[in-house]
């Protein structure tokens, strides 16, 4: 982690976001739950991919996503189609990619298309003055509109972990309401004291945004995290 935080300010003096495979090395180096994302460089290795990967994937199915870099949004720009079940729509959503995002298109992202479940943000933010926030909240669709999240000043603390999670206001949604079960906090916590540590060895985080981490009773899985280096 070290030598690539390192190899990649060397390279860009004046910082900026990793692209998906160095975001990937960095999280998974620190036992961070990313899902399967493999990054085809065109068409038709897009298609060999995402066939390769169906079988990882609930009901059989991919996600897609168009990759360029320094990309910030990609649902908002229509860079994202899950669900895909066959080669063909895999193709036709390459396609769509093409025509939508031109010569700027670097090829797609193929990941398995993870079980639905609840879906969290998590993720590390610099403050000016105090330093490195981890922070955790309400993901996906419903990150901005309902702006639940709880901010902590890293290193966490094991009550730092519990109280984090029941301090949101969509705490009942993981602790299980109405009979439905919990999600698997362990799993949540987990996330949380990870980002911590790596928060914690690398100044240089400027910011790491993993949303959705989608999370169930049997465990959590981030679909889609960034991290900028500063
Ligand atoms: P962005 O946040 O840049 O718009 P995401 O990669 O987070 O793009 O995708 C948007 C939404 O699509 C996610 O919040 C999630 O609901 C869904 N999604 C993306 N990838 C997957 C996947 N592999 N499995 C299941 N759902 C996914
Ligand atoms: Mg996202």
């Amino acid at each position: 982690a070290r030598s690539l935080v390192d190899g990649y300010l060397t390279a860009h003096p004046e910082g900026g976001w990793l692209d998906p495979l160095s975001t990937a090395d960095l999280l998974e180096g620190y036992g961070l739950p990313l899902t399967t994302s493999v990054w085809a460089r065109d068409e038709h290795m897009t298609v060999v991919t995402a066939a390769g990967l169906r079988r990882l994937g609930h009901e059989g199915k991919v996600a897609l996503k168009a990759y360029w870099p320094g990309q910030v949004h990609k649902s908002a720009v229509g860079a994202v189609r899950t669900g895909l079940a066959t080669d063909a729509e895999v193709r036709s959503a390459y396609r769509e990619f093409t025509r939508r995002f031109g010569t700027e298109l670097a090829g797609a992202v193929v990941q398995p298309m993870a079980a639905p479940g609840l879906e969290l943000l998590a993720g590390v933010v610099q403050d000016r003055v105090f330093g490195p926030l981890v922070v955790l909240g309400l993901g996906g669709t419903a990150t901005e509109v309902l702006a639940d999240r709880v901010a902590r000043l890293a290193p966490l603390s094991e009550r730092d972990l519990t109280t984090m999670v029941a301090e949101l206001r969509s705490a009942p949604l993981l602790f299980g309401h109405n009979g439905g079960p919990a999600v698997d906090l362990a799993a949540v916590r987990s996330v949380l004291a990870r980002l911590s540590r790596l928060a914690d060895d690398f100044p240089e985080l400027a910011e790491a945004d993993l949303n959705p981490v989608i999370v169930r009773p049997d465990g959590a899985v981030c679909v889609d995290a960034r991290v900028r280096l500063e």
